[in-house]
């Protein structure tokens, strides 16, 4: 039985267009962009190419993208690097949904640096209102980090007007946008933001590669220090190989991102009214219709949801419980508890992500295997 793979928010497969532009900087073509041979005026000719066509997706300039290792470093980068470069106050605002990556950020400008850090609380679909944070900014608050799409429950978060009004008392405004990237616009003059991030391995480019936007004029305290590599923004000899495929990936996604976000979002309404309909108890989590187009998050009370996982995939069907960084842990999703469940309820999440790639006859399938691993978990309980 072939396997479902409905875990497209954890990771996805590397685009074949985007291994073969690689390639040659792997093999051939693999100078250091810094050396000033021949070799290394190609790889470096390589990178600027790169940085003008991710550049291009966001809107931005090539000198406002530094190429990081992924979307954990820029998120660093971000956090700590705007708010320690920006010296008018030790205030920093995180929505309490926020990525590990950007929440233990901010707890490092707390516990190293003497930052206060407010985790603005979310509603029940897991939206930040703009009124929440503006009663929460101070004359002082130096950055505000709120991403994009939520990677837990696809909650869409309204950055442009929550950019607004950090900007209106003088803060910067980071935006995680690892999970909005093909699906949602990522037009950084749009949004508003003067930071954001993206990750190559959620939209079609290999793991450890990913990028910062950072507006210009918007100055950071680098995260590594070395060579000044990025224009001292990020040192380290640049992945041109992992450049060249997040750009290529990043424009494939963003090329057909709206017909496929529609076509999908379809597939994944029927498939969360199927959902409903064989365990009416579940309940979905997140925005039910600001959300991303390939996320179908639930609980199911009642459950543990590692226990309709493990089941799941018996019958091959591969998803997570929430966030692939925070699986294997016993404490419940912050994300989850941030919505006011409680964590016995929060423990029971499952969550399934599509992708182009995906099928309505998968879907079918998923739910008939959801269906029959319910009922293989209610067998146990009651015996
Ligand atoms: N931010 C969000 C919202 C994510 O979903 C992830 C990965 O799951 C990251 C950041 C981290 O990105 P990376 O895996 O490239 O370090």
């Amino acid at each position: 039985m072939p396997e479902i793979h409905l875990d497209h928010a954890a990771t996805t497969p590397v685009r074949r267009e985007a291994l073969e532009a690689m390639w040659p900087y792997l093999t051939g073509a693999y100078g250091n962009p810094s050396s000033r041979h021949r070799l290394g005026e190609e790889a470096a000719r390589a990178l600027d190419d790169a940085r003008e066509r991710v550049a291009a997706v966001l809107g931005a300039r090539p000198a406002e993208i530094v190429f990081t290792s992924g979307g954990t470093e820029a998120d660093n980068l971000a956090v700590k690097g705007l708010a320690l470069a920006n010296p008018r106050g030790r205030h920093a605002l995180v929505a309490a949904t926020e990525h590990e990556a950007v929440l233990e950020s901010a707890a490092v400008l707390e516990r190293m640096h003497g930052f206060a850090v407010d985790r603005v609380p979310v509603d029940a679909d897991g939206r930040l209102a703009p009124a929440s944070l503006r009663s929460s900014l101070r004359d002082d608050s130096t950055l505000v980090s709120v991403m994009l799409a939520n990677n837990e429950i696809g909650t869409v978060q309204p950055v442009a007007e929550l950019a607004e009004a950090a900007h209106a008392v003088g803060a910067r405004f980071h935006s995680d946008a690892v999970q909005a990237a093909g699906w949602l616009p990522l037009d950084v003059a749009a949004l508003g933001v003067d930071a954001l991030t993206i990750s190559g391995h959620k939209v079609g480019a290999p793991k450890g590669i990913g990028a910062l936007y950072l507006r210009r004029g918007a100055r950071v305290e680098p995260v590594l220090h070395g060579g000044g590599q990025e224009r001292g923004r990020r040192s380290g000899t640049e992945d041109v190989a992992g450049a060249v495929g997040l750009a290529v990936a990043l424009e494939l996604a963003e090329r057909d991102r709206r017909a496929r976000a529609d076509a999908i979002e379809r597939m994944r309404d029927a498939f969360i009214r199927s959902v409903l309909a064989i365990a009416p108890e579940a309940r979905l989590t997140g925005h039910p219709a600001d959300r991303l187009a390939a996320n179908a998050s639930f609980c199911f009370p009642g459950t543990a949801g590692e226990a309709v996982l493990l089941q799941l995939e018996e019958r091959g069907v591969l998803c997570s419980s929430g966030s692939a960084c925070a699986a294997g842990s016993e404490e419940p999703s912050h994300v989850l508890t941030a919505l006011g469940l409680d964590d016995a309820t929060a423990q029971t999440a499952v969550r399934f992500t599509l992708a182009a790639s995906t099928s309505e006859a998968e879907l079918e399938q998923a739910v008939l295997a959801l269906r029959a691993s319910l009922d293989a978990l209610r067998g146990l309980a009651m015996r």
